[in-house]
């Protein structure tokens, strides 16, 4: 994103976190209703600019639209002079299309022209005009972690056998990994693509599976410039902040099951300069100047490439995911950027902060982006432990041989071990906070007792009530982009760093959903964990359980499947909606919903196509809090 230079930031050891903590303070501030005025000039500019633009293509749009209505009309004398103003006009409308595409995408889908209409242009102007695209190929998803926060951002590309495209989206984009295959729709300027938001990418099959557990194998590939050949630090530095601290961060964070190994190569000078940031070329070149010092680099799981500062700007940057993952680090290495880029590396998106005024949830919120003031992956102050909903995403948590979560079902008390110590004890609690109608995904707070233990050792030594309560977050199945640090007592903070105080629940403190009525209440804390009750009310019917079935164990393409889910329970189980998801052999995903019946059942009635892909096909059936799954087979 080309936003523009407002100030040069020098960057060292000691002002980092002094610029964080200052953008972080400001971003928080932002937040605040009736504080927006408090916006810099910067922003104020900036959407002056844009508002201006999108006016500019409007108009100039309209003038295409009636420049062709009188090319048509005219005679054969007129024709030749409208026409080199409309292909005038065209090509100043595709410049601007060009610099809008990345910052106002919405814009650009706003004020293209109906095919029907790019039809009945000369070809002359045509050639100007944006296309309607539908492109299949390979997502990739970067970070990049600006100092400056208000800069750094996601960067979406799409890998096709014809090249790459960058994808620019007007409302969220899809929360899928680098290595997924996708299926974009949008409209084309040069190489980037409008996309109106989650809904222009379908997924056509999911990406490798994430590789987060056990030894990751990481070569870092030192790279410096022809005009600045600086080596800011030795190979073996480089290994020993890699292999040493952020290993054991790793190792800490998965209870023993996850590390770093590898190598450090270089310092070698590449053909590329200082001044320019191409975070593309020094992928490149860093690439082939180990390869040609004799390093195997497919052999390795994720590449680090490292330099000494450059025209980046930024400190961080990564593919979410990946295989390999990349990760470019510009300037000091240090666990502070390594264990945050690492962590997208594995396939980790940020852990948020929602602010919502003076309540804890409600109607007004913002999303601070790296909100998360306890957590590695939100602000990268303290290093602290990745969240409980993270660690469920890498398995860290809930799954195989590692500390479970406890699944909140009935009304009571439940106890948590301290989170940053293995066991076999709960580390974290799941509540059950709303499920999607549309997709039956279910969105939980997830509770955790943080201990000064550890790389959480921050928690002793700065002003914070973590270990005097437990920290409550939401997280959103199918979302990975979804966790939300809350604050618990919403009314007394002026910046999010008020929130290492203000956000946990401490003993004897009680939060309320205001939604559903749950409450949950910290009974205690101490040094070894904490108690939590837990009081679901009538809110949640959570005595039922559900099954799922099918008719057949396997069927022939343009046969019928009937998908019956059964639910039951001490209460009436009837008008319940239950959602179904489909999941085909090829990887797509088909939706659906039906009521349950007076005995609990609902039918939903997959039709099978000629053109559906055979195979096994993977269904979820969800209603209220449960869960479950069956399968089929399309011969
Ligand atoms: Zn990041």
């Amino acid at each position: 994103m080309p936003f523009p230079a407002c100030r040069h930031i020098r960057r060292s050891k000691a002002i980092h976190v002094t610029l964080r903590l200052l953008a972080l303070t400001a971003l928080s501030f932002a937040a605040v209703p009736g504080r927006a005025h408090d916006a810099t000039p910067m922003a104020r500019a900036d959407a002056s600019a844009t508002a201006a633009n999108r006016a500019q293509a409007e108009a100039l749009t309209q003038s295409l639209v009636d420049l062709t209505a009188q090319y048509s009309a005219a005679g054969a004398s007129d024709r030749s002079r409208i026409q080199s103003v409309l292909v005038a006009t065209a090509a100043r409308r595709r410049q601007l299309f060009e610099s809008m595409v990345d910052n106002d995408p919405g814009a650009v889908l706003d004020a293209a022209l109906p095919v029907a209409v790019r039809a009945t242009l000369p070809s002359t102007a045509g050639v100007y005009l944006e296309q309607d695209a539908i492109q299949d190929g390979e997502l990739e998803v970067y970070h990049v972690d600006h100092v400056d926060v208000s800069r750094s951002g996601y960067r979406y590309f799409l890998k096709t056998p014809e090249g790459r495209l960058s994808l620019h989206f007007a409302d969220r984009a899809p929360s899928l990994p680098t290595g997924t295959k996708v299926r974009v729709q949008g409209v084309r300027v040069n190489g980037a693509l409008a996309l109106g938001g989650g809904n222009s990418v379908k997924q056509v099959r999911p990406g490798p599976a994430p590789n987060t557990i056990g030894d990751q194998r990481t070569l870092i590939i030192l790279v410096n410039f022809q005009d600045n050949a600086a080596q800011p630090y030795t190979p073996v530095d480089a290994q020993a902040v890699v292999f040493g601290t952020t290993s054991n961060f790793f190792l800490e964070n998965s209870y023993g099951q996850t590390w770093l190994s590898g190598d450090a190569v270089g310092w070698f000078t590449i053909a590329a300069s200082t001044s320019v940031c191409d975070t593309g070329a020094i992928a490149t070149q860093a690439q082939a100047a180990a390869t040609a010092a004799g390093v195997n680099v497919g052999a390795y799981a994720h590449l680090v490439y490292a330099f000494p500062q450059n025209a980046c700007g930024w400190w961080g940057m990564s593919t979410v995911g990946g295989a390999p993952s990349q990760s470019w680090i510009d300037g000091d290495l240090q666990l502070a950027v390594s264990g945050h880029e690492l962590g997208h590396a594995l396939g980790l998106w940020h852990s948020h902060a929602i602010d919502c005024g003076t309540q804890t949830i409600g109607a007004a919120c913002n999303m601070l982006e790296y909100g998360d003031v306890f957590d590695k992956m939100g602000g990268s102050t303290y290093p602290g432990h990745f969240n409980s909903f993270q660690k469920e995403r890498l398995g860290w948590l809930n799954a195989g041989v590692s500390p479970p979560i406890t699944t909140v079902q009935a009304t009571g008390t439940y106890s948590l071990e301290s989170y940053e110590t293995p066991g076999s004890g709960a580390k974290a609690l799941k509540i059950l906070k709303s499920t999607d109608s549309t997709t039956g995904y279910r969105t939980w707070y997830y509770v955790e007792a943080r201990k000064p233990i550890g790389f959480d050792d921050f928690l002793g030594s700065v002003a914070n009530n973590a270990p005097n309560g437990v920290l409550i977050r939401t997280g959103s199945e199918s979302d990975g982009n979804s966790s939300n640090l809350l604050d618990m007592t919403p009314a007394t903070d002026t910046s999010i760093w008020d929130w290492l105080v203000d956000a946990p629940l401490v003993a004897g403190q009680t939060y309320t959903d205001i939604d559903t009525g749950v409450t949950i209440t910290t009974a205690w804390a101490d040094s070894t964990g904490a108690a939590v009750t837990v009081n679901l009310g009538g809110a949640v019917s959570t005595a039922t359980s559900l099954t799922v079935s099918t008719d057949q164990g396997s069927y022939t393409l343009n046969q019928s499947v009937a998908l019956t889910a059964r639910l039951s329970g001490p209460a009436s189980v009837a008008g319940i909606p239950v959602v179904f998801s489909v999941q085909k052999s090829d990887g797509s995903v088909l939706n659906a919903t039906a009521t349950t019946d007076t005995t609990g059942n609902a039918v939903y009635k997959l039709r099978l196509g000629r053109k559906d892909p055979v195979g096994t096909y993977e269904v979820t059936a969800s209603a209220l809090s449960n869960r479950a799954a069956t399968s089929f087979l399309v011969q």
